[in-house]
C-alpha cells in the first residue's frame, strides 16, 4: 500500500500502482467469499481452540489462523522524512529506483539492505552516496566488494542525516559528522532509508515462537509453534520481502490450512 508503481509483480506488463494491486486482490478474494474487516488486531489468544483475535471491542474466533502482518521499514524518525515520503524519500529501491534515472541519490545505512539498495540504484542513478554512521560497513563481504567496485557508488563515512531538505520534493540532506559534530549539506534528488526492518509481531509475543529479531519462526514451510496457526510473508521472511514471494507464501499457507482443517 505504501509503494507507488509496482513494476515487479508478474502479470502487469505496464506495472500497476500499489493501492490498485491491493484493491484487485481484495475484490478477487471477496468474489470467493472472503469477508474483510478493516481494523487493527490488538491481541490474540492462541492458548486454546478456537483461537481468538481481539480487534478493538470485537473478538473473532478461528479454527485456524494465518499470521500475515508483514514487516515495517525502520525510519530515521525525522519530521522532514515523514513530510517527503513518496516525494523522493523511499525505503524500497526495487520499487522506486527507476524514478531516479540519471539523478543523485543517497542511501542511509551500512548493512546488507543498504548495500543491496545502493547496487540496485546504481543501475539507474547517475551517482549513489551511501551515508553511514561509522567508518566500516556491517554488510557481508561479498556485497561490500561489489559496492566498492561500482564506480557510481561513493561512501560518506562517520555521518548521520539530521534533516532532509526540500519543500515539496527532496533537494538534499543536512549531515552531521559523528565525533566533531561538524555539519554540511549534500544536494540529492532521492533519499533511501535502509537501516533495517522490524517484523510486526508485537501482539504475538508469548503466543507463538519468534526469533531473536522478532520474526515468526516457520517450520515445515508455513507452520508456527502452535498447531493450527500458520504464517506467510514478510513477518517470517527477512530475506526476499517481495510482494510476489509473500503472495506465494500466502498460497502455501492457505493450502496447509485446508489440509489442517480436513484432519479428523
Ligand atoms: P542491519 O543489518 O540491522 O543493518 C542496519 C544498518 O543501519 C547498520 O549499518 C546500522 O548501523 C544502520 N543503522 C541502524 N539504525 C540507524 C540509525 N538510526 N541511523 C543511522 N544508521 C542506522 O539491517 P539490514 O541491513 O536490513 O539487514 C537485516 C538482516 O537481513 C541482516 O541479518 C542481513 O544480513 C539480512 N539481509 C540479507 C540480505 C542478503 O543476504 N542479500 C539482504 C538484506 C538483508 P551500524 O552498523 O552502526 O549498527
Amino acid at each position: 500500500m505504501l509503494t507507488a508503481e509496482v513494476e515487479n509483480f508478474p502479470g502487469f506488463e505496464e506495472g500497476i500502482l500499489g493501492p490498485d494491486l491491493m484493491n484487485n486482490m481484495r475484490k478477487q478474494a471477496e468474489r470467493f467469499g472472503a469477508e474483510i474487516a478493516f481494523d487493527n488486531a490488538t491481541a490474540v489468544d492462541f492458548s486454546s481452540k478456537p483461537f481468538k483475535i481481539t480487534v478493538g471491542s470485537n473478538e473473532y474466533e478461528g479454527k485456524s489462523v494465518i499470521v500475515a502482518t508483514g514487516a515495517s521499514s525502520k525510519w530515521l524518525g525525522l519530521d522532514s522524512e515523514k513530510r517527503l515520503r513518496g516525494r523522493g524519500v523511499s525505503v524500497c529501491a526495487t520499487c522506486d529506483a527507476a524514478f531516479f534515472k540519471d539523478k543523485t541519490v543517497v542511501v542511509v545505512g551500512g548493512g546488507d539492505t543498504a548495500i543491496e539498495e545502493a547496487l540496485v540504484l546504481s543501475k539507474f542513478a547517475r551517482e549513489v552516496k551511501v551515508i553511514h554512521r561509522r567508518d566500516e560497513l556491517r554488510a557481508s563481504k561479498f556485497l561490500q566488494d561489489r559496492a566498492f567496485k561500482e564506480s557510481k557508488i561513493e561512501f560518506v563515512w562517520n555521518s548521520t542525516v539530521q534533516e532532509i531538505l526540500g519543500e515539496s520534493r527532496v533537494e538534499g540532506v543536512r549531515l552531521k559528522r559523528t565525533g566533531s559534530g561538524e555539519e554540511s549539506q549534500l544536494a540529492c534528488d532521492g533519499v533511501f532509508v535502509a537501516i533495517g526492518y522490524k517484523p510486526n509481531t508485537e501482539i504475538f509475543k508469548g503466543q507463538i515462537e519468534l526469533d531473536k529479531r522478532g520474526y515468526v519462526v516457520a517450520r515445515d514451510e508455513t507452520r508456527t509453534s502452535v498447531d493450527g496457526v500458520f504464517v506467510a510473508g514478510d513477518v517470517e521472511d527477512p530475506r526476499y520481502r517481495q510482494a510476489v514471494t509473500a503472495a506465494g507464501a500466502g498460497c502455501q499457507a492457505a493450502m496447509d490450512v485446508e489440509k489442517y482443517l480436513e484432519r479428523p
